[in-house]
C-alpha cells in the first residue's frame, strides 16, 4: 500500500467527518452522537489499519470467513469490530468472543442462535435487529409489523442484549431518495423505546450508507455505515 493510498483514505475520513458536522448541524444535532463505522468488506488488513489510524473507531464486517483472516492479521486492533452481513446460523460460533455488536439479527432464529452461543462462552452478546424496511423479497430483515413481537420473544433471552435497529433500505431511485424508508425506522425505533422491555436499551439506529448517510442523520440515525466513501470503489473482480 502507497502512502499515496494512506492519504486519500485519511481525506476521505476527513471529509464524511465534515460532512456528518454539517448534516448534524442541519438537524440539530450534537455530531459526537453519531458514529461512524466503517464498512470493511474487501478491503486488505492493511487497508483497514489505514483508516484506524486515521481515525475510525468502529468497523464491521461482512462476511465471517473474511472477518476471521482479517481479525488472524490484527487488522481491527485499535478500533471496535462488529458484523453487518448475512449470518448463518452454523457460523455463529466464529464471531462470538469476537465482535461487540452483531448488527443484522433479521429472525428469531438467528436471535436464539446468537443467545445459545453466547450462553455457551458464559457471554452477553450485543445485537441489533435488522429490518426489511422497504419490502425486499432478496433482503433479509423483519417486516415492520413482525417487529414488536420478535423483539419481544428475543428479549427473554438472558445472554442477549438488544441495543437498536439496523436497515439496508432499496437502493433510491424516486425523488424522495431514502428519507420516507428512515422515518419509518425513525417511528419504528422509538415505539420499541417507550415499551420499556428487558434487555432491550434502544441505543443504536444504524442506517445510511455512502449514498444516503446524511439523509439518514436528518432522520435520527446515530450509526452510519460507509465503505465506499472511505476506502474507494471496492474492485469485485480482484479481491
Ligand atoms: C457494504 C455495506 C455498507 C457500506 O456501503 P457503501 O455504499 O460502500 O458505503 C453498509 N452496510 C452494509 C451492511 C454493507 O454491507
Amino acid at each position: 500500500m502507497t502512502e499515496q493510498e494512506r492519504n486519500t483514505i485519511k481525506t476521505n475520513i476527513e471529509e464524511i467527518q465534515a460532512r456528518i458536522d454539517h448534516a448534524a448541524a442541519l438537524a440539530g444535532r450534537d455530531p459526537k452522537e453519531i458514529l461512524l463505522l466503517a464498512a470493511t468488506k474487501m478491503n486488505s488488513a492493511e487497508r483497514v489499519q489505514a483508516a484506524i489510524r486515521s481515525g475510525i473507531r468502529y468497523c464491521g464486517e461482512n462476511k465471517v470467513q473474511e472477518l476471521l483472516d482479517k481479525y488472524e492479521q490484527d487488522a481491527y486492533a485499535g478500533a471496535d469490530l462488529q458484523f453487518i452481513g448475512t449470518l448463518q446460523t452454523n457460523k455463529v460460533k466464529y464471531l462470538i468472543g469476537k465482535v461487540s455488536l452483531i448488527q443484522s439479527v433479521g429472525s428469531v432464529h438467528l436471535g436464539k442462535a446468537i443467545a445459545k452461543e453466547a450462553a455457551k462462552k458464559d457471554l452477553c452478546q450485543d445485537i441489533l435487529i435488522e429490518v426489511n424496511i422497504g419490502r425486499e423479497e432478496a433482503k433479509s430483515g423483519l417486516l415492520p409489523e413482525e417487529l414488536t413481537s420478535a423483539v419481544e420473544e428475543l428479549s427473554a433471552l438472558p445472554s442477549l442484549r438488544i441495543r437498536g435497529l439496523m436497515a439496508i433500505p432499496p437502493i433510491a431511485d424516486q425523488e424522495t431518495g431514502n428519507t420516507p424508508y428512515f422515518q419509518k425506522m425513525r417511528q419504528l425505533y422509538d415505539g420499541l423505546a417507550i415499551l420499556d422491555l428487558p434487555n432491550v436499551k434502544m441505543d443504536y439506529l444504524s442506517m445510511g450508507m455512502t449514498d444516503d448517510f446524511e439523509e439518514a442523520i436528518a432522520c435520527g440515525s446515530n450509526m452510519i455505515r460507509v465503505g465506499t466513501a472511505i476506502f474507494g470503489k471496492r474492485n469485485y473482480s480482484t479481491p
